[in-house]
């Protein structure tokens, strides 16, 4: 391999690709998925080659990016956490104390040789002939260009653009005096001591941020157009407390909590389709006594939507509602009419004075880490294709990708697709074949096609201003995706490799 980091970088020719060397499998991304995806491989195929490419200078993914006060894990750590590394802290974490985790995975699997950072995959074609995947990267440090050539493609990118936050445009922004910041890009040195913030945003990067900040700003306004549901678990879950004493194995605890954490969280998600309105009712009252006295729960925290038709935002032991009511925080609960030089001025005509605005606004969406794909010269439109259960895509051969949950622990999912792309290529090396294409049958030709997310199910704004560039879903199995845990948990591992959706050679 020649990809170590120079220390005096020489300009490249940037028309000029180098060739990297091929590996079995190539995995794109080094956050939570990457690297579970890697221990997974190493555990079953311990002499397949691979490598880890990732576009930014650090582990992490996620939890890279974002390093703004405060921020944490929504999720318990003992589901959030791989199914074979023990967790030992409190359920929910903050990020350094994830990072933290991730680093021991890294050396415990002996994986830091084998990733390379600031490697930006920018494009992957598949060659038929070949048999293989060439995938281009672009060095962010060096400009220099390389060539991978791999048997098979694991996407491991995550689901938005680590580079370009979203941030809406508003009325005024350009006059405003004081500074913007976004979660994304969150300042080192940014001192709030004595400022007047406004964060806009409701969701749980401004429900993490707020109480963060609140001790040492002047004030913390949090401006929302419309409410999320919250949920105050405390941040050691009771079990854990009674379970310290017994002096149990690591390995124990891990396994207790993991079925703790997702029981309830499975109870959470079936509640929310069966009974949405006695849901609805738990979770505000649940908020009612954290609250100030007369607080106008009606108006800044109750919801338009069912619960969990988006995320439900933690607060760990209600910290957020502790900053309202101490009054070092607030919330405003209108749409934005302008910026002004100091401040931001809203339908009402209220002017809600700012030195700092941070815009907890969200992401965007990527589709597959934004590589241009190709199949044998061909161009992949991902919009006009399907997925394969949320692993694979029709037509694409020898890839596979990871998409966590929404509504439980990202990793719980990166734990079952790393079983099924084992299988997979145990499934291969059985048959002798060098090529899996997901591939529709003949009675799947006239199948309905259904967009990524149906909005009755999950409409976080996210994804639904990123439906028109992902791929789709079909209306039967093997060609959907978004199953609850509860449910696939027991159906991924069973799943049929051989139901003649992917087609070997
Ligand atoms: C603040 C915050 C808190 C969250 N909390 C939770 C939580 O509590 N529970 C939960 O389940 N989920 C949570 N999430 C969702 C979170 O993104 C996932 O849990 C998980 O971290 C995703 O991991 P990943 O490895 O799949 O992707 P990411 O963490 O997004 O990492 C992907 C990596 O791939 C790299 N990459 C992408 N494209 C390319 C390319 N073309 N070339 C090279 N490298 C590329 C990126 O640079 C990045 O480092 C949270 C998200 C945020 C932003």
């Amino acid at each position: 391999m020649t990809t170590t980091a120079p220390t005096t970088a020489p300009a490249y020719d940037t028309e000029e690709i180098q060739d990297a060397g091929h590996v079995d499998v190539l995995i794109v991304g080094a956050g939570v998925s990457g690297i579970g995806a890697a221990h997974h491989l190493r555990d079953e195929f311990p002499d397949r080659t691979f490598v880890i490419l990732d576009a930014q200078d650090n582990r992490g993914g996620t939890w890279w990016t974002h390093r703004y006060p405060g921020v944490r894990s929504d999720s318990d750590l003992f589901t959030y956490g791989y199914r074979f590394k023990p967790w030992r802290g409190p359920s929910i974490a903050a990020g350094d104390a994830i990072l933290d985790y991730l680093d021991e995975v890294i050396k415990e699997d002996g994986l830091e040789q084998y990733i390379r950072y600031q490697h930006r995959v920018t494009a992957a074609s598949w060659s038929t002939g070949d048999r293989r995947w060439s995938v281009e990267v672009t060095r962010d440090d060096t400009g220099q260009r390389l060539r991978f050539t791999t048997s098979f493609l694991w996407m491991c990118q995550g689901y938005y653009n680590h580079a370009k936050p979203y941030r809406p445009q508003w009325d005024g922004m350009d006059r405003f005096q004081g500074l913007l910041v976004h979660p994304q890009r969150w300042p080192e040195d940014l001192d709030l001591a004595g400022k007047r913030v406004v964060v806009i945003g409701s969701g749980a990067t401004a429900a993490t941020l707020i109480p963060a900040i609140a001790a040492e700003a002047e004030h913390v306004t949090m401006l929302q157009r419309s409410p999320t549901y919250y949920f105050a678990p405390p941040t050691t879950h009771e079990l854990a407390v009674q379970l310290a004493p017994l002096d149990l194995p690591d390995e124990w605890t891990h396994e207790i909590m993991r079925r703790q954490y997702m029981m309830q969280f499975h109870w959470l998600a079936r509640t929310s389709f069966e009974a949405p309105d006695e849901l609805h009712a738990f979770l505000i009252e649940s908020m009612r006594p954290l609250l100030p006295e007369g607080f106008d729960i009606d108006k800044h925290f109750t919801p338009r939507y069912r619960p969990w038709q988006q995320r439900i935002a933690m607060v760990p032991d209600g910290d957020l509602f502790a900053s309202l009511r101490e009054g070092k925080a607030s919330i405003v609960t209108d749409t934005i009419e302008t910026f002004t030089e100091h401040g931001i001025r809203v339908s009402s005509g209220e002017e809600i004075p700012a030195d700092v605005v941070v815009t907890a606004t969200g992401f965007n969406m990527s589709v597959l880490g934004d590589v241009a794909f190709t199949v044998d010269g061909e161009p992949v439109d991902f919009t006009e294709r399907v997925t394969w259960r949320g692993i694979m895509i029709n037509g694409v051969p020898n890839m596979a990708y990871v998409f966590g949950y929404f509504r439980h622990s990202w990793t719980l999912r990166v734990d079952l697709v790393s079983d099924l792309v084992i299988r997979l290529l145990a499934n291969m090396q059985d048959k002798g074949a060098t090529m899996v294409v997901p591939t529709l049958r003949p009675e799947d030709a006239d199948m309905q096609r259904r967009p990524f997310s149906d909005p009755e199910n999950f409409n976080s704004g996210y994804v639904m201003r990123s439906q028109h560039i992902l791929f789709k879903q079909g209306d039967r199995e093997p060609w959907t995706h978004m199953i609850e845990h509860e449910q696939e948990r027991e159906i991924l591992p069973k799943a049929d490799l051989d139901d003649g959706t992917l087609v070997y050679r």
